[in-house]
C-alpha cells in the first residue's frame, strides 16, 4: 500500500483525490470504446453516461520492478538527446539498470527489434491492445526457428509469436537505443490510437485498494 501511495504520488495523485481520478480516467477510458472488455464489466448509469465500474485491470501487471520514478509522462516535451519539441508518445519508468521487465497484460508477442531509436524493443498484442516496451538489454537474433531476443545474463529467451501472462519477466532495463539514462519506454495503443499509460495506470491502483 505505501508503494502504491508513492507511485500515485509520482503520478501527482494523491489519495484524498482518487475518487476524483477513478471517475474521470473512467470516463476517459470509455471514450476509447472498450467494446471487448465488456463482457468482463459490469456498467453504471451515471449522469446519462455508461462507464465501467468493476475489476478490468485487476489482473494487469506493474511493467517494472524496483521502480524509481516517473522520468518523462505522455505529451509534448523537449527531447532530451535532440533538443527537439516532439510528442512522447509513451512513460518513462527509471529502473537501475538490469531490473526486470514484466508483461502488463497477457498476449502475444508480435514484433521483436533492435538497432532503432528505441533499442532493443517487444511489442506485444492482447485483444485490441497493444503494448510496447523500449532501451531494453539485449539483441535480436533471427534463428532458423524464428526471431527471439536474447538477454543471456538475465536468463531472458523471448520468441516472436510466443503466448506471455500478465506479470512475467520478459526483459530487462537496458540503455540500447536513443536514452540518456536506464529507464523502461512503455507504450500503450488501443486499437490503433495512443493512450497515455498513466490513465490506465491509475485504472489500476484504483482497483488495488
Ligand atoms: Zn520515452
Amino acid at each position: 500500500m505505501p508503494v502504491l501511495n508513492n507511485k500515485l504520488n509520482y503520478l501527482g495523485v494523491s489519495f484524498k483525490s482518487l475518487c476524483f481520478l477513478i471517475v474521470t480516467s473512467t470516463i476517459l477510458l470509455s471514450d476509447f470504446n472498450l467494446i471487448e472488455l465488456k463482457s468482463q464489466q459490469t456498467f453504471a448509469q451515471t449522469n446519462q453516461k455508461t462507464i465501467p465500474v468493476t475489476n478490468t485491470w485487476k489482473s494487469a501487471s506493474f511493467p517494472v520492478e524496483n521502480f524509481q520514478a516517473y522520468t518523462s509522462l505522455f505529451g509534448y516535451r523537449i527531447h532530451p538527446v535532440s533538443g527537439d519539441k516532439q510528442f512522447h508518445y509513451g512513460l518513462d519508468l527509471a529502473a537501475p539498470l538490469g531490473s526486470y521487465v514484466r508483461n502488463w497484460w497477457g498476449g502475444t508477442v508480435v514484433s521483436l527489434s533492435d538497432h532503432t531509436g528505441c533499442g532493443t524493443m517487444i511489442q506485444i498484442q492482447s485483444g485490441s491492445w497493444t503494448h510496447k516496451y523500449c532501451h531494453l538489454m539485449g539483441s535480436v537474433q533471427n534463428t532458423p526457428q524464428g526471431r527471439v531476443l536474447v538477454d543471456s545474463s538475465g536468463g531472458i529467451y523471448l520468441w516472436e509469436g510466443q503466448q506471455v501472462p500478465a506479470g512475467a519477466r520478459i526483459a530487462r532495463v537496458g540503455m540500447t537505443g536513443r536514452t540518456t539514462g536506464p529507464h523502461l519506454h512503455w507504450e500503450l495503443i488501443y486499437n490503433g490510437q495512443y493512450i497515455d499509460p498513466a490513465t490506465v495506470l491509475r485504472q489500476m491502483f484504483a482497483q488495488q485498494i
